[in-house]
């Protein structure tokens, strides 16, 4: 059975799959033939897009307006893949919002939210479709971390702490699921271009970041973190769980 015979019975689920980061990782898992369903918050997609991805070899999409924080939102997306004739194979927990302030006067509020979404959001879908992959015995969930998860940072500590939670929550979830053979890693970019990075990678403390601390002194283009994601979702990475996979241009050599 040939990889595409094998993708083309398998739902993938991406947060966040519209855009940045979740955009690519969606046009990598298409080309692979995979069936999808990518999940936005605000900005619904255009027609022209979901068609784009279709013709790209998408075995099936779904589109849904939903937010990961909000479990209820999630049990209704699901619900509707319900009906669906494809078994849900992956996760990837993409979806995340980045804010960066001091840390003197960050509020509770602000606090709360970044994790809500950034953390408690990957929780609650793991939780709620791990029973789906259990049932057929299979399944790869892949979490979207941060360099700033592993290295710390004194503008976004709120956002630094939600994504070392993404890591303890990958290694967690790694020994929930294997004895059904579902399978849990992360993936940790470093500074990628996207909507969410724009003020910072046209900085002077960007241009620095770059040239000083990132030893292949370019910044990554989401199709990169995307290739690390297809992997850890194929049979190729099957002996492959509970890992943080780097894709920082060396910023973070863990
Ligand atoms: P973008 O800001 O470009 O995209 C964020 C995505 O998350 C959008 O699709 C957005 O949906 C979705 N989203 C935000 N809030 C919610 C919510 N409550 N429920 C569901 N979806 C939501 O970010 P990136 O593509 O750059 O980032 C993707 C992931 O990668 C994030 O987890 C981020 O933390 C992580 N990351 C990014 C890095 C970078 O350098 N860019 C570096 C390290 C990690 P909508 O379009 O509807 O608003």
């Amino acid at each position: 059975m040939s990889d595409l015979d094998k993708n083309n019975e398998r739902l993938v689920i991406v947060t966040g799959g519209t855009r940045g980061i979740g955009l690519a990782i969606a046009r990598q898992l298409a080309k692979q033939g995979y069936a999808l369903a990518l999940w936005f918050h605000q900005r619904k997609p255009a027609e022209s897009l979901l068609a784009e991805l279709l013709s790209c070899g998408a075995a099936a999409l779904y589109c849904d307006q939903v937010n990961v924080s909000d479990r209820a939102s999630v049990v209704k997306a699901l619900a509707a893949l319900q009906a669906s004739p494809y078994a849900v194979y992956g996760l990837v927990n993409n979806a995340g919002i980045l804010q960066q302030k001091p840390f003197e006067s960050l509020t509770d509020q602000e606090w709360d939210h970044l994790l809500d979404i950034n953390l408690k959001g990957s929780f609650i879908c793991a939780q709620l479709v791990m029973p789906l992959m259990r049932h057929k015995g299979l399944g790869s969930i892949v979490n979207i971390s941060s360099s700033g998860g592993q290295l710390g940072g004194t503008l976004a500590v709120h956002y630094a702490v939600s994504k070392a939670g993404v890591i303890a929550l990958s290694k967690s979830l790694a020994r929930v699921g294997a004895d059904n053979q579902i399978r849990v890693n992360c993936v940790a970019p470093g500074l990628i271009e996207t909507e969410m990075t724009q003020g910072e990678i046209s900085s002077s403390a960007g241009v620095e970041k770059v040239n000083q601390l990132i030893p292949l002194h370019r910044v990554g283009q989401p199709d990169e973190v995307a290739d690390a994601v297809s992997f850890l979702l194929s049979d190729n990475s099957r002996y492959i769980t509970g890992q943080t996979l780097n894709v920082n241009g060396g910023l973070y050599m863990g």
